[in-house]
């Protein structure tokens, strides 16, 4: 029988994964979505990776799926000594928005716009938030005159959160949209942007991707506080969610994070949105053949909390076990899968007054069936994918298996908790189609003679409208 892990691993490609012979094995070894990451790289570096991707799913007759993470507002210092400078607690500190090279007195910080957003007593934190600066004075236009609180050596690039502070600088820089276009002419199928601040900045980046005519879905990283305060209107208006802890960690304090982690968790499934869980979760990894304990047990936390994917970001693009972190991680998943009872059935009652009323009812019921009668199926047909995420977000023990005409949905399912997606553009009847899905999912391994299975689908067919019908029945 083919098992089949429900939690998905989203590996970032960079130079220790990008090779087709390293693709290949991560694949092999469990990856289900490849993050090209544009903070770093140049478009000629993706370009490489996305052609090696789309070589292998041709040669393999996969559907890997690839997600472009936009790098957002992300503020950094400018090039400092080689060795780093000091800086020393208690001594003033100007930051200013003028290009020169870094000293203990002076650094420069790649934002026009910081001089005349912070006010003075906002903190400013630096290096992943190892140091930290308050602010003592501005003169609107240059200079920031600050304090050092914490100090420490600082070196060349090194990125800064400004987590007291209204930043006026918009979501979606100029960078971002360049490398937006050029991630959607090569046909991506998530896009992530970082830093987002309110629902807003998603509905801006929505409007970007249907003005270029592409079906990409969109991922809100939570890694800002104004996110965390505004995180119910940025779910319903997202297609997906990152909790991206290095960044959130910082700007927010880090003893924070395990909570809002469970609330973004509960919050985006209530919602029927994929959600991620991002960085650190096996970060010793970069240069050990094995993780700590510890980093055992945020994995394993994380698959319990509901995560639909768990990410790895140095592990797999500069580390020196890229595959070995996949095995081991795939391992953790499936034994918490196997043995952790209280990850399935998160039931959402649908309410009456709901638009997709019909279709959600039939949803709710289909996994409390599944639970009820063991079934080892949920098989739906479905072309936006609504009734996928539907599905998979009530965590069914039953593996749901898409089928759909539309090619997209067969990279975009990767994503997605205990989702399988296969092409599939008959249209005889319900009664045929159903019966030849279950000869096809016999025939792949996925079921056995004996195995109760559900269907959803439209009704009539010819019809492709909302998803109305349930039907139970068994494997011969
Ligand atoms: C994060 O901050 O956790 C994150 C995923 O963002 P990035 O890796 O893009 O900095």
């Amino acid at each position: 029988m083919n098992t089949v892990r429900k939690t998905k691993i989203i590996a970032t490609i960079g130079p220790a994964s990008s090779t087709k012979q390293k693709l290949e094995e991560l694949m092999d070894a469990g990856v289900n979505v490849c993050r090209l990451n544009f903070s770093h790289g140049t478009h000629g570096d993706h370009l490489k990776v996305l052609k090696n991707i789309r070589t292998l799913n041709a040669a393999k007759r996969t559907h890997f799926a690839i997600l472009a993470d936009l790098q957002g507002p992300k503020l950094r210092v400018g090039i400092m000594p080689d060795a780093g400078v000091e800086l020393v607690e208690g001594k003033e500190l100007i930051l200013t928005n003028k290009e020169c090279d870094g000293s203990a007195e002076r650094i420069y910080m790649n934002y026009k716009q910081l001089p005349k957003d912070v006010i003075p007593g906002e903190n400013i934190l630096m290096d992943d938030g190892k140091l930290k600066v308050q602010v003592v004075s501005t003169d609107k236009k240059e200079n920031v005159v600050t304090k050092v609180v914490h100090g420490g050596i600082l070196t060349s690039k090194k990125g800064v959160n400004l987590p007291d502070t209204a930043i006026s600088q918009p979501s979606l820089t100029k960078k971002d949209l360049e490398d937006l276009e050029f991630a959607l002419a090569q046909d991506v199928d998530w896009v992530a942007l970082s830093f987002v601040r309110s629902a807003r900045d998603i509905i801006e980046l929505r409007h970007h991707i249907s003005s270029k005519n592409s079906k990409a879905r969109i991922i809100a990283k939570i890694e800002k506080p104004e996110a965390v305060d505004d995180i119910e209107d940025i779910i319903k208006e997202t297609d997906a969610v990152m909790v991206a802890r290095g960044d959130l960690g910082v700007e927010i304090p880090m003893e924070r994070v395990p909570l809002a982690q469970k609330k973004i968790v509960n919050l985006s499934l209530q919602h029927a949105k994929p959600v991620i869980i991002a960085t650190q979760m096996m970060e010793s990894m970069i240069g050990n053949a094995s993780p700590t304990r510890a980093e055992v047990n945020d994995v394993a936390n994380a698959v319990m909390d509901g995560a639909d994917a768990v990410m790895l970001s140095g592990e797999t693009s500069v580390g020196k076990y890229p595959v070995e972190v996949i095995k081991c991680m795939d391992k953790i998943l499936r034994e918490i899968e196997e043995m952790h009872e209280n990850l399935y059935y998160r039931e959402t009652v649908p309410e009456k007054n709901e638009e997709r009323f019909i279709t959600d009812s039939i949803c709710y019921n289909a996994c409390r069936l599944a639970t009820r009668v063991d079934a080892r199926a949920i098989i739906t047909m479905t072309h936006s994918g609504y009734t996928a995420f539907k599905l998979s977000s009530q965590r069914p023990r039953a593996n749901v298996f898409v089928f759909s005409n539309n090619k997209k949905l067969l990279s975009l399912m990767h994503l997605v908790w205990g989702v399988r997606a296969f092409y599939y553009d008959k249209m005889v009847s319900t009664d045929h189609t159903v019966a030849d899905i279950k000869y096809l999912l016999k025939k792949k391994g996925y079921l056995e003679t004996g195995d109760l299975i559900i269907n959803t689908a439209s009704m009539p067919i010819e019809d492709k409208g909302a998803t109305n019908m349930l039907k139970l029945s068994s494997i011969e």
